[in-house]
């Protein structure tokens, strides 16, 4: 992989100058952070270490396919930055997946994991490949491999894993046993996998229940009432589906949802248990009834209050962010929008409640899991999602508080926080 810093040119990264259209996913994250270093006025040799990864591992996944061909992969894992703990951070499986969107993805995970204060550095993973067109069997041989490929950066105290886009609890099962051959029965390795082989009660729901939790302590501290508000979903799986079960606890209506084929829409509202229900038999959304199919061009414009990325990254951009109508932003994805269309939102007053802050309450599930797994213990679910709200009701109320107190926009506030907070443990850890 080319580095990040001849990619950048060896410029400072400084976030005083305007986004330009057509930032690569890496310089989009790299300009939110310097804006929060900016903020908070981060000495250069710092800045200059966090604009770039720690370290990147690109390796070759050869694969048995089941027609007996071999199909050779491209896999990844980059190592953000450690200071405040192990590298944290997901692995996905999507046939875009590419070098400059983990380095992003990795990036984000450092600052994440800051904001919420869980004792974990950054790191994401992933391998090029459409998992929709495999078979377990090959899903089964792809991820062995690739943990094998892998595994030597990899450990309990070093390097963790866990599901993002295209992977579940079930590829989780697979890493954990891969790393085990060679190292012992290690759960604590990898998490968010099955409750029966040592995940945490509650895990799959994390990152859509906390996401409901920002949503709503903002909406009580701003003074709106989301009562009627109606949403729109793009992406339906863990975090998308998730948001969907649950924002109806706030009194919100599910007017549409998407998955990677097309999307279903009813301004009236759409039954989301029967929803699941028509995706377990028929896998995705169309073909739902009473609601008129739309693209997810469409769904991203839709008249609604809320509009909840759940899916893949910068779906708002420059092109449609003047079209877009919700009044909400609630970032399930990481890195959905790109930074001319946050600026440009911001100033049309649009909220925009940040990636980084919306869908941490994965890594927190994952945090109880891994310290219960080390200790050979489990919380009851109903222990974990109280833990859940208490440590996201903690992370929301900083960056409001922060956001409030310096006029700057949620997500400056939420990068600032957990800029200052990387930047504090390498201090202390006399790394420079
Ligand atoms: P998932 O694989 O469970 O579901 C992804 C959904 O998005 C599916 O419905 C899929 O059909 C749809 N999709 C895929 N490509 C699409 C496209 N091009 N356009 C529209 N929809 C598309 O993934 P997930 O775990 O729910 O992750 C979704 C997002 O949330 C990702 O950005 C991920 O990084 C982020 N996230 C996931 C977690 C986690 O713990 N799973 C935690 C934090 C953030």
């Amino acid at each position: 992989m080319p580095s990040a810093r001849s990619a950048q040119g060896g410029r400072k990264l400084v976030a005083k100058e305007a986004p330009r259209a057509g930032m690569t996913d890496f310089e989009a994250v790299n300009w939110f952070f310097a804006r929060g270093a900016d903020r908070v006025g981060l000495r250069d040799e710092i800045r200059h270490m966090l604009s770039t990864p720690w370290r990147e591992l690109r390796v070759q996944v050869p694969v048995r396919m089941d027609d007996g061909s071999v199909r050779v992969f491209v896999g990844y894992r980059v190592q953000h930055n450690g200071a405040r703990g192990p590298y944290k951070g997901g692995i996905r499986y999507h046939p875009e997946a590419n070098d400059d969107e983990v380095r992003a993805l990795a990036s984000l995970m450092t600052w994440k994991n800051a904001l919420v204060d869980v004792p974990f550095g950054g790191a994401k993973g992933s391998v090029q490949c459409d998992p929709s067109t495999m078979s377990q069997a090959e899903l089964n041989r792809l991820t062995r491999r690739f943990t094998q490929n892998i595994e030597h950066i990899l450990g309990e105290n070093r390097d963790i894993p866990a599901p993002d886009m295209g992977t579940n609890a079930q590829v989780m099962a697979w890493m954990m046993d891969a790393y085990g051959q060679a190292h012992g029965h290690t759960p604590s390795i990898v998490t968010g996998k099955p409750v029966e082989m040592g995940g945490s009660y509650g895990r799959e729901a994390a990152p859509g229940r906390g996401a409901v939790q920002v949503l709503a302590a903002w909406a009580q501290d701003a003074g709106v009432n989301l009562e009627g508000a109606t949403v729109a979903i793009q992406g339906f799986g863990q975090v998308g589906g998730w948001i969907a079960r649950l924002v109806g606890s706030l009194g919100c209506t599910v007017v549409a949802v998407s998955d990677v084929r097309g999307g279903v829409y009813n301004p009236l509202g759409l039954d989301v248990e029967a929803l699941l229900a028509h995706v377990r038999e028929n896998r995705f959304v169309e073909g739902f009834p009473n609601a008129d199919a739309i693209t997810n061009e469409e769904i991203v414009e839709l008249p609604c209050t809320i509009f909840a990325p759940a899916a893949v990254g910068t779906v708002i951009h420059e092109g449609n962010a003047g079209r877009i109508k919700a009044s909400i932003v609630l970032e399930g994805a990481n890195h959905p929008t790109t930074p001319g269309a946050d600026l440009a939102l911001g100033e049309r007053g649009v909220t925009m409640l940040p990636d980084i802050l919306v869908n941490a309450g994965g890594v927190v599930v994952s945090y109880f899991e891994w310290t219960q797994n080390i200790q050979q213990f489990r919380w009851e679910e109903t222990r974990v999602n109280e833990e859940l709200g208490r440590m996201m009701a903690r992370a929301t109320q900083s960056v409001l508080e922060r956001s409030s107190r310096e006029g700057i926009s949620l997500r400056e506030a939420a990068f600032a926080i957990g800029v200052e907070r990387v930047a504090r443990a390498i201090e202390l850890r006399g790394f420079v």
